[in-house]
């Protein structure tokens, strides 16, 4: 239990706990935004309490309908069933009321100062700021001028609405907040109808209110935000209860970034192949790289709740995917980098044989066999040590599911590389037979008549620093690597795009669901390309 659970159970007034996700519609959600749905969606789950899922749409200068539809999209792909779906717009009208009350009781004043004008009149941390000379303006010419803004009459970047606070506090953001200002853009929802927007630190309460939230859980960095938060509900004459605030750290992962402005920069630069490129770490990016809901959750758990900023290795995020895809991926076979392997004495054709799809339970696939195979180059060798179990001169190894062959020669080209092995079988060496020896080693392959070549997109980080600093600078122009020689079993053809597979041996992939290209979600152990 986190301590956040711990404080909504002390307040004990679960019969009413009602929670949101807020997200601003500015771009894709990431896994940041993952672990506050676990944290938001997870405990009304728990508590059978309502969570809202509310769009924050108070600035249409950079939120879309698009991005709208994909966070739908990601919640509901994660397993979260939102109570309702809300809109801070379709508070305008309250916030606006409220705009009004605040100017009415000489706590708002219109500002003619320009945002530079208004930067130097804050002062610092230590040095109290000054008051603007609109500051005392008589309250009527406050209400007038908030009209005529209201009324599209005043350019963007000429008035702005500014809570009365106190030009001395100690945190900055008591000094005199803008907390209304003009946008001309269209509005995604209201259209033309607006032409002022209030801040976040103003709608965000006033939302909050409205919804009837108990507890509103944002990231650390509204820690001081939080009495800007409480003077908008103290001061716009609430009825109580009012809502409370709680912060908790954000995430952040090592190797990649957690911020919508930033990713969608990367996309701009053309880095990427859109936000839901299969390195990125948005929900959409890592769907199509092969996650599942269940990994991402279980990651989010394994993270916590806590009080603390840090990084969490991605490293964790992996092995979460690991451990859920070993359960629940069916087994195929790919040969990576392939070298042709000849069976001398096979005469029988194409035999179809009986391969288990995953070993928890009893599925089987029929699997094409013949003499000519394509088996990975790393597993022959023309002379090794005792300790290498798969195929060499001279010793045995069982093809997955088939037959036992024993390697007799090579085929080399003028410049003495390997090109083909060849090899003879043992008829009484099925798979399922009894055997009087035991085989130490079992290879995966790929007839090569019926095998599928589809090429293959590997990834590695995102950015090569711990820490991005830039998205630009610290890509990786390595992160990825296409694989154009892979050949796969035929069954890969029909596989479910975005379900991923593991690839016997090599790892888990998954087909594309925009190309015709199978992804490499992650490695069957520790690290990246392994
Ligand atoms: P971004 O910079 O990516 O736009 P944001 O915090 O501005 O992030 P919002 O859309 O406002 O994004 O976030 C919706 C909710 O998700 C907020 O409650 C926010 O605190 C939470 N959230 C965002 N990023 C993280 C993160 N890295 N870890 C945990 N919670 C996060
Ligand atoms: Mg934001």
């Amino acid at each position: 239990m986190n301590f956040i659970e711990e404080k909504i159970l002390e307040k004990n007034n679960l019969e009413n706990l009602t929670l949101r996700f807020p997200p601003e519609p500015n771009g894709f959600l990431h896994i940041g935004h993952a672990k506050s749905m676990c944290l938001n969606f997870g405990l009304a789950e728990k508590y059978g309490a309502p969570c809202v899922l509310r769009f924050d749409d108070t600035n249409p200068s950079t939120e879309e309908e698009r991005y709208i539809r994909s966070i739908i999209r990601d919640v509901n792909w994660l397993g979260f069933d939102p109570s309702k779906i809300t809109f801070a717009s379709d508070n305008f009208y309250f916030i606006y009321d409220c705009a009004i009350l605040l100017i009415t009781k000489g706590l708002a004043y219109v500002d003619e100062s320009t945002s530079e004008e208004m930067a130097e009149m804050k002062g610092t941390p230590t040095t109290s700021g000054k008051d603007s000379p609109f500051r005392n303006r008589p309250i009527e010419e406050s209400l007038d001028l908030f009209n005529k803004m209201k009324e599209g009459k005043i350019e963007e970047g000429k008035l702005t609405l500014r809570a009365k606070i106190d030009m001395a506090n100690p945190n900055m953001l008591l000094r005199d907040p803008v907390i209304y200002r003009v946008i001309n853009k269209e509005h995604h929802r209201t259209g033309s109808e607006w032409c002022i927007y209030p801040m976040y630190d103003m709608a965000h309460p006033l939302c909050d209110y409205v919804e009837r939230i108990t507890d509103s859980l944002c990231t650390l960095e509204f820690e001081v935000h939080r009495p800007l938060y409480m003077w908008f509900l103290e001061n716009c004459d609430l009825e109580l209860p009012l809502p409370e605030e709680t912060e908790f750290a954000r995430l952040n992962v090592d190797h990649t970034i957690m911020s919508k402005r930033h990713l969608n920069r990367l996309v701009e630069s053309g880095l990427v192949d859109g936000l839901d490129d299969p390195r990125m770490p948005t929900i959409s990016g890592l769907r199509r790289r092969g996650y599942t809901p269940g990994s991402i959750r279980d990651f989010c758990e394994r993270v916590g709740v806590t009080k603390r900023n840090s990084m969490v290795s991605h490293l964790l995020l992996e092995e979460c995917l690991r451990n859920d895809l070993n359960e629940t991926a069916d087994r195929r076979m790919g040969v990576m980098d392939p070298i042709k392997l000849t069976i001398t004495n096979w005469d029988k054709g194409t035999e179809m044989v009986e391969i288990e799809n995953n070993p928890g339970n009893d599925e089987t696939r029929m699997v094409p066999f013949s003499g000519e195979l394509f088996i990975e180059s790393e597993d022959f060798r023309e002379v090794a040590n005792r300790k290498f179990f798969r195929l060499k001169l001279g010793s045995e190894v069982r093809l997955k599911g088939a037959y036992v062959v024993m390697a007799t020669d090579v085929i080399k080209d003028a410049d003495g590389n390997i090109i083909e092995v060849l090899c003879t079988y043992d008829p009484l060496s099925k798979s399922g037979m009894e055997m009087d020896r035991k085989i130490k080693g079992t290879i995966h392959w790929v007839s090569r008549e019926h095998g599928i070549h589809i090429n293959i997109n590997e990834y590695d980080k995102l950015f090569s620093p711990e820490v991005v600093n830039d998205v630009i600078e610290d890509f990786n122009t390595e992160s990825l690597i296409i694989n154009n020689k892979a050949v796969f079993e035929p069954s890969v053809n029909g596989l479910e795009r975005g379900v991923a597979v593991q690839m016997m041996r090599k790892g888990y992939y998954v087909m594309d669901t925009k190309d015709n290209v199978l992804n490499k979600t992650v490695s069957l152990k520790e690290g990246w390309n392994g």
